[in-house]
Protein backbone atom coordinates (compact mmCIF):
# COMPACT_ATOMS: atom_id res chain seq x y z
CA UNK A 1 0.00 0.00 0.00
CA UNK A 2 1.40 3.31 -0.73
CA UNK A 3 2.02 5.60 2.03
CA UNK A 4 -0.96 8.51 2.17
CA UNK A 5 0.43 12.11 3.45
CA UNK A 6 -1.81 15.27 3.60
CA UNK A 7 -4.81 13.48 3.42
CA UNK A 8 -7.65 13.77 5.88
CA UNK A 9 -10.09 10.76 6.15
CA UNK A 10 -13.65 10.54 8.53
CA UNK A 11 -14.62 7.38 10.42
CA UNK A 12 -18.03 6.90 12.02
CA UNK A 13 -18.00 3.98 14.27
CA UNK A 14 -14.36 4.23 14.90
CA UNK A 15 -14.84 3.89 19.13
CA UNK A 16 -14.35 -0.07 19.06
CA UNK A 17 -14.27 -2.52 16.77
CA UNK A 18 -13.88 -2.25 12.72
CA UNK A 19 -14.15 0.98 13.03
CA UNK A 20 -11.19 1.45 15.76
CA UNK A 21 -9.27 -0.64 13.29
CA UNK A 22 -9.97 1.03 10.52
CA UNK A 23 -8.67 4.24 11.92
CA UNK A 24 -5.45 2.61 13.72
CA UNK A 25 -4.93 1.41 10.14
CA UNK A 26 -5.40 4.53 8.16
CA UNK A 27 -3.67 6.34 10.64
CA UNK A 28 -0.05 4.22 9.92
CA UNK A 29 -1.08 4.76 5.94
CA UNK A 30 -0.47 8.39 7.24
CA UNK A 31 -4.22 9.72 6.91
CA UNK A 32 -5.35 12.27 9.85
CA UNK A 33 -8.19 10.62 11.30
CA UNK A 34 -11.25 12.13 12.80
CA UNK A 35 -12.82 9.26 14.41
CA UNK A 36 -16.68 10.39 14.81
CA UNK A 37 -18.81 8.57 17.32
CA UNK A 38 -22.21 8.29 19.60
CA UNK A 39 -19.79 7.16 22.33
CA UNK A 40 -17.42 9.86 21.98
CA UNK A 41 -15.43 9.64 25.46
CA UNK A 42 -14.05 5.65 23.48
CA UNK A 43 -13.42 7.87 20.95
CA UNK A 44 -11.58 10.02 22.38
CA UNK A 45 -9.47 7.43 23.70
CA UNK A 46 -8.82 6.14 20.25
CA UNK A 47 -7.81 9.70 18.68
CA UNK A 48 -5.18 9.97 22.28
CA UNK A 49 -3.26 6.32 21.03
CA UNK A 50 -3.38 7.81 17.71
CA UNK A 51 -1.92 11.12 18.55
CA UNK A 52 0.43 9.41 20.82
CA UNK A 53 2.01 7.43 17.56
CA UNK A 54 2.46 10.13 16.01
CA UNK A 55 -0.44 10.70 13.76
CA UNK A 56 -3.49 13.70 13.72
CA UNK A 57 -6.19 12.46 14.97
CA UNK A 58 -9.64 14.08 16.98
CA UNK A 59 -12.71 12.69 18.18
CA UNK A 60 -16.07 14.03 17.35
CA UNK A 61 -19.29 13.14 18.43
CA UNK A 62 -21.82 12.10 15.87
CA UNK A 63 -25.50 10.12 15.38
CA UNK A 64 -25.64 9.03 12.17
CA UNK A 65 -29.08 8.28 12.57
CA UNK A 66 -29.44 12.06 12.51
CA UNK A 67 -28.99 13.97 9.84
CA UNK A 68 -28.15 17.48 10.91
CA UNK A 69 -25.32 15.68 13.18
CA UNK A 70 -23.60 14.33 10.12
CA UNK A 71 -23.23 17.46 8.58
CA UNK A 72 -22.46 19.04 11.44
CA UNK A 73 -19.35 16.70 12.20
CA UNK A 74 -18.14 16.28 8.76
CA UNK A 75 -17.99 20.29 8.50
CA UNK A 76 -16.29 19.94 12.21
CA UNK A 77 -13.50 17.37 10.87
CA UNK A 78 -12.83 19.37 7.61
CA UNK A 79 -11.77 22.65 9.37
CA UNK A 80 -10.24 20.86 12.01
CA UNK A 81 -7.63 19.44 9.27
CA UNK A 82 -8.13 22.02 6.64
CA UNK A 83 -9.75 19.25 3.80
CA UNK A 84 -11.22 15.96 3.41
CA UNK A 85 -10.53 13.35 1.12
CA UNK A 86 -12.10 10.32 2.66
CA UNK A 87 -15.04 9.79 4.04
CA UNK A 88 -16.01 5.72 5.65
CA UNK A 89 -19.44 5.27 6.50
CA UNK A 90 -18.93 1.82 9.13
CA UNK A 91 -20.97 2.64 12.24
CA UNK A 92 -24.04 0.25 12.14
CA UNK A 93 -25.63 -2.13 14.38
CA UNK A 94 -27.12 -5.96 14.06
CA UNK A 95 -30.15 -6.49 16.18
CA UNK A 96 -31.09 -10.43 15.91
CA UNK A 97 -34.68 -10.22 15.02
CA UNK A 98 -36.08 -13.49 14.64
CA UNK A 99 -39.11 -12.72 11.85
CA UNK A 100 -42.07 -12.85 13.86
CA UNK A 101 -40.69 -10.88 16.84
CA UNK A 102 -39.14 -7.93 15.07
CA UNK A 103 -41.77 -4.29 16.10
CA UNK A 104 -41.76 -1.17 14.55
CA UNK A 105 -39.09 0.76 16.73
CA UNK A 106 -36.25 -2.04 16.17
CA UNK A 107 -36.62 -2.15 12.38
CA UNK A 108 -36.74 1.82 12.42
CA UNK A 109 -33.68 2.09 14.28
CA UNK A 110 -31.77 -0.25 12.95
CA UNK A 111 -32.80 1.30 9.13
CA UNK A 112 -32.14 5.06 10.36
CA UNK A 113 -28.38 4.13 11.74
CA UNK A 114 -27.10 1.39 8.94
CA UNK A 115 -29.34 2.97 6.24
CA UNK A 116 -30.02 6.54 6.74
CA UNK A 117 -26.27 6.73 8.14
CA UNK A 118 -24.89 5.73 5.13
CA UNK A 119 -27.22 8.30 2.80
CA UNK A 120 -26.51 11.24 5.34
CA UNK A 121 -22.43 10.77 5.19
CA UNK A 122 -22.71 10.19 1.10
CA UNK A 123 -24.30 14.23 1.28
CA UNK A 124 -21.95 15.55 4.33
CA UNK A 125 -18.85 13.95 2.12
CA UNK A 126 -20.24 15.46 -1.03
CA UNK A 127 -20.95 18.32 0.26
CA UNK A 128 -17.86 19.09 1.79
CA UNK A 129 -15.89 18.07 -1.42
CA UNK A 130 -17.59 20.49 -3.61
CA UNK A 131 -16.74 22.96 -0.68
CA UNK A 132 -13.51 21.50 -1.17
CA UNK A 133 -13.16 22.04 -5.17
CA UNK A 134 -12.13 18.05 -5.43
CA UNK A 135 -13.64 14.77 -5.45
CA UNK A 136 -12.94 11.85 -3.24
CA UNK A 137 -13.77 8.46 -1.49
CA UNK A 138 -16.79 7.40 0.07
CA UNK A 139 -16.82 3.38 1.78
CA UNK A 140 -19.58 2.07 3.56
CA UNK A 141 -19.58 -0.57 5.99
CA UNK A 142 -21.85 -3.58 4.39
CA UNK A 143 -21.40 -7.24 5.25
CA UNK A 144 -21.25 -11.30 3.85
CA UNK A 145 -25.00 -10.33 4.95
CA UNK A 146 -25.88 -7.73 2.47
CA UNK A 147 -24.86 -10.57 -0.08
CA UNK A 148 -26.87 -13.58 1.08
CA UNK A 149 -29.81 -13.89 3.65
CA UNK A 150 -28.93 -14.98 6.95
CA UNK A 151 -31.33 -16.54 9.35
CA UNK A 152 -32.31 -14.74 12.38
CA UNK A 153 -30.85 -11.45 10.68
CA UNK A 154 -33.99 -10.18 8.44
CA UNK A 155 -33.88 -6.58 9.26
CA UNK A 156 -29.83 -6.88 9.38
CA UNK A 157 -29.79 -7.90 6.20
CA UNK A 158 -32.10 -5.83 4.91
CA UNK A 159 -30.04 -2.50 5.97
CA UNK A 160 -27.34 -4.40 4.07
CA UNK A 161 -28.62 -5.29 1.35
CA UNK A 162 -29.79 -1.79 1.21
CA UNK A 163 -26.43 -0.16 1.52
CA UNK A 164 -25.02 -2.14 -1.84
CA UNK A 165 -27.99 -0.88 -3.95
CA UNK A 166 -27.16 2.64 -2.32
CA UNK A 167 -23.27 2.12 -3.18
CA UNK A 168 -23.96 1.05 -6.61
CA UNK A 169 -26.25 4.04 -7.28
CA UNK A 170 -24.43 6.69 -5.79
CA UNK A 171 -21.34 5.38 -7.59
CA UNK A 172 -23.22 6.55 -10.87
CA UNK A 173 -24.84 9.65 -9.38
CA UNK A 174 -21.06 11.03 -7.92
CA UNK A 175 -19.09 10.20 -10.60
CA UNK A 176 -19.08 13.24 -12.40
CA UNK A 177 -17.38 14.87 -9.30
CA UNK A 178 -14.65 12.78 -9.23
CA UNK A 179 -16.20 10.84 -6.20
CA UNK A 180 -16.23 7.39 -6.25
CA UNK A 181 -18.12 5.08 -3.56
CA UNK A 182 -17.42 1.45 -2.45
CA UNK A 183 -18.33 -1.16 0.25
CA UNK A 184 -16.70 -3.78 2.46
CA UNK A 185 -18.30 -7.04 3.44
CA UNK A 186 -16.55 -8.53 6.21
CA UNK A 187 -17.70 -11.81 7.85
CA UNK A 188 -17.95 -12.98 11.10
CA UNK A 189 -15.55 -9.96 13.01
CA UNK A 190 -14.41 -10.68 16.55
CA UNK A 191 -16.09 -7.09 17.58
CA UNK A 192 -18.09 -5.93 20.81
CA UNK A 193 -21.43 -6.57 17.94
CA UNK A 194 -20.61 -9.87 16.55
CA UNK A 195 -19.65 -11.27 20.34
CA UNK A 196 -23.19 -9.48 21.39
CA UNK A 197 -25.09 -11.29 18.17
CA UNK A 198 -23.41 -14.87 19.13
CA UNK A 199 -24.67 -14.26 22.48
CA UNK A 200 -28.33 -12.85 21.51
CA UNK A 201 -28.49 -16.25 19.20
CA UNK A 202 -26.90 -18.82 22.20
CA UNK A 203 -29.57 -17.31 24.69
CA UNK A 204 -32.73 -17.73 22.29
CA UNK A 205 -31.58 -21.10 21.36
CA UNK A 206 -30.55 -22.15 25.42
CA UNK A 207 -27.00 -22.49 24.64
CA UNK A 208 -23.52 -21.56 25.87
CA UNK A 209 -21.82 -18.25 24.42
CA UNK A 210 -19.38 -20.61 22.10
CA UNK A 211 -22.31 -22.69 20.49
CA UNK A 212 -23.69 -18.97 19.33
CA UNK A 213 -20.27 -18.40 17.80
CA UNK A 214 -19.59 -21.76 16.09
CA UNK A 215 -22.88 -21.11 14.63
CA UNK A 216 -21.52 -18.28 12.42
CA UNK A 217 -17.79 -19.26 12.28
CA UNK A 218 -18.43 -22.71 10.88
CA UNK A 219 -18.83 -22.35 7.71
CA UNK A 220 -15.58 -20.07 7.12
CA UNK A 221 -13.54 -21.42 4.31
CA UNK A 222 -10.25 -20.08 5.93
CA UNK A 223 -11.59 -21.71 9.46
CA UNK A 224 -11.10 -18.43 11.61
CA UNK A 225 -13.28 -15.70 12.57
CA UNK A 226 -12.10 -12.87 10.98
CA UNK A 227 -9.82 -10.16 13.40
CA UNK A 228 -10.95 -6.10 12.84
CA UNK A 229 -7.73 -5.60 10.90
CA UNK A 230 -8.47 -8.35 8.19
CA UNK A 231 -11.26 -5.68 7.30
CA UNK A 232 -9.37 -2.46 7.70
CA UNK A 233 -6.68 -3.71 5.29
CA UNK A 234 -9.60 -4.02 2.94
CA UNK A 235 -10.77 -0.64 3.64
CA UNK A 236 -6.87 0.56 3.29
CA UNK A 237 -7.09 -0.13 0.00
CA UNK A 238 -10.24 1.45 -0.76
CA UNK A 239 -9.10 4.53 1.00
CA UNK A 240 -6.06 4.69 -0.80
CA UNK A 241 -4.94 5.56 -5.06
CA UNK A 242 -4.43 1.80 -5.73
CA UNK A 243 -8.27 1.71 -5.82
CA UNK A 244 -8.78 4.84 -8.26
CA UNK A 245 -10.36 2.82 -10.72
CA UNK A 246 -12.86 0.83 -8.80
CA UNK A 247 -16.28 2.27 -7.87
CA UNK A 248 -19.47 0.82 -6.77
CA UNK A 249 -18.48 -2.14 -5.56
CA UNK A 250 -19.13 -4.19 -2.48
CA UNK A 251 -15.69 -6.04 -1.43
CA UNK A 252 -16.14 -8.95 0.36
CA UNK A 253 -13.68 -9.89 2.91
CA UNK A 254 -15.47 -12.81 4.43
CA UNK A 255 -12.71 -15.86 4.82
CA UNK A 256 -14.36 -17.56 2.41
CA UNK A 257 -18.49 -17.45 3.18
CA UNK A 258 -19.79 -16.04 0.30
CA UNK A 259 -17.97 -16.93 -3.46
CA UNK A 260 -19.46 -14.56 -5.68
P1 LIG B 1 -19.44 -2.49 17.03
O1 LIG B 1 -20.82 -2.56 17.63
O2 LIG B 1 -18.37 -3.25 17.72
O3 LIG B 1 -19.03 -0.97 16.90
C1 LIG B 1 -19.93 -0.07 16.28
C2 LIG B 1 -19.57 1.35 16.67
O4 LIG B 1 -20.56 2.19 16.04
C3 LIG B 1 -19.63 1.62 18.18
O5 LIG B 1 -18.50 2.37 18.58
C4 LIG B 1 -20.91 2.44 18.35
O6 LIG B 1 -20.85 3.37 19.42
C5 LIG B 1 -21.02 3.14 17.00
N1 LIG B 1 -22.40 3.53 16.69
C6 LIG B 1 -23.51 2.76 16.74
N2 LIG B 1 -24.60 3.49 16.44
C7 LIG B 1 -24.15 4.75 16.18
C8 LIG B 1 -24.80 5.96 15.81
N3 LIG B 1 -26.14 6.03 15.69
N4 LIG B 1 -24.05 7.05 15.60
C9 LIG B 1 -22.68 7.00 15.77
N5 LIG B 1 -22.02 5.89 16.14
C10 LIG B 1 -22.76 4.77 16.34
O7 LIG B 1 -19.59 -2.96 15.50
P2 LIG B 1 -18.49 -3.60 14.48
O8 LIG B 1 -18.58 -5.06 14.60
O9 LIG B 1 -17.21 -2.91 14.64
O10 LIG B 1 -19.20 -3.22 13.09
C11 LIG B 1 -18.82 -2.07 12.34
C12 LIG B 1 -19.56 -2.13 11.00
O11 LIG B 1 -19.21 -3.35 10.31
C13 LIG B 1 -21.08 -2.15 11.13
O12 LIG B 1 -21.68 -1.39 10.10
C14 LIG B 1 -21.42 -3.61 10.97
O13 LIG B 1 -22.73 -3.81 10.49
C15 LIG B 1 -20.38 -4.06 9.97
N6 LIG B 1 -20.10 -5.49 10.02
C16 LIG B 1 -19.67 -6.10 11.16
C17 LIG B 1 -19.44 -7.47 11.16
C18 LIG B 1 -18.96 -8.23 12.37
O14 LIG B 1 -18.90 -9.47 12.32
N7 LIG B 1 -18.59 -7.58 13.46
C19 LIG B 1 -19.68 -8.21 10.00
C20 LIG B 1 -20.13 -7.56 8.86
C21 LIG B 1 -20.34 -6.20 8.88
Amino acid sequence: MSKVTGRTVFVTGAAQGIGEAIALRLAADGFAVACADMNVGAAEAVAARLEASGASACAIAVDVADRQSVFAAVEQAADRFGGLDVLINNAGVAPITPIEGIDYDLYRRAFDINVGGVLWGIQAATKSFKQLGHGGKIINACSQAGQVGNPDLAVYCGTKFAVRGITQTAARDLAHLGITVNAYCPGIVDTPMMQKVASDLATNNGQPFEWGMEQFAKNITLKRVSKPADVAACVSFLAGPDSDYMTGQAVIIDGGMVFN
